[in-house]
């Protein structure tokens, strides 16, 4: 289980890079985010961000099991064919989907040096065809975002769910799982967590609940018929 939060250690935004006059509309968004995020986490008491990290105990939990899942079942297949190759299909990807959810839960268990290493990655890719997140020494989220986490290439999953059918049942349902705390058709947690950071006046586009049209519908829709 990770630490407990020392996001408040050395004051508002004091780990986090400052925006430079070259970065892309993507890494400006997600300096801008984990600045809120430091922003807010640095103006509230203790006994608040107490009340965040219990609120995320249930979800972290839930990602400590997908996490012994792909350890058990992709592991071995993962290590061979994509990092050791370097040749790994998720984190070449550009612009990958980050919740503000996930940010706000990392920079929660998260140390200082921990969101600086993370900032520097985002200011200064390590490299320009690369996800903006990954160092030398791989990725700098202490929790990764969620999508990729969940992220299986076709190959892997060819490998390994015919011969473990009970592997792809599970995989399954831990699937349904991530919605109860990232899919709106209920109050979730990904919600609650933009919801926090609006009602003290920030707003960010990767507030997904918030901003698509798609998911605003189903809040709407889930509203009407409550
Ligand atoms: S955030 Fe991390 S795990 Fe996700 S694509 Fe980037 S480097 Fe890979």
């Amino acid at each position: 289980m990770p630490g407990p939060c020392r996001c408040r250690r050395g004051g508002a935004s004091a780990g986090v890079s400052r925006l430079i006059p070259d970065m892309n509309a993507y890494q400006k968004e997600q300096i801008d985010a984990l600045n809120m995020v430091w922003r807010y986490f640095d103006s509230q008491g203790a006994s608040r961000l107490a009340e965040l990290r219990a609120a995320i105990t249930g979800y972290l939990a839930f990602r400590q099991r997908v996490a012994a899942f792909l350890e058990t079942h992709f592991k071995t297949i993962c290590t061979k064919k994509c990092y050791q190759s370097r040749q790994s299909a998720c984190c070449s990807k550009d612009g990958i989907i980050t919740f503000f959810a996930d940010v706000a839960i990392n920079a929660l268990i998260s140390s200082q040096p921990e969101m600086k290493l993370l900032s520097d990655a985002i200011a200064h890719p390590y490299q320009a065809d690369k996800c903006i997140f990954l160092s030398k020494n791989g990725c700098t989220w202490r929790l990764k975002p969620v999508v990729c986490e969940f992220f299986l290439c076709d190959m892997a999953e060819q490998q390994v769910f015919p011969v473990k059918p009970e592997a792809q049942s599970q995989w399954e349902a831990l699937n349904a799982e991530k919605k109860t705390y990232t899919w709106p058709d209920q109050p979730v947690l990904f919600e609650m967590i933009e919801k926090e950071f609006i009602m003290h006046g920030y707003r960010s586009p990767l507030m997904y609940l918030h901003n698509s049209p798609g998911l605003i519908r189903i809040r709407r829709a889930r509203n009407e018929s409550s």
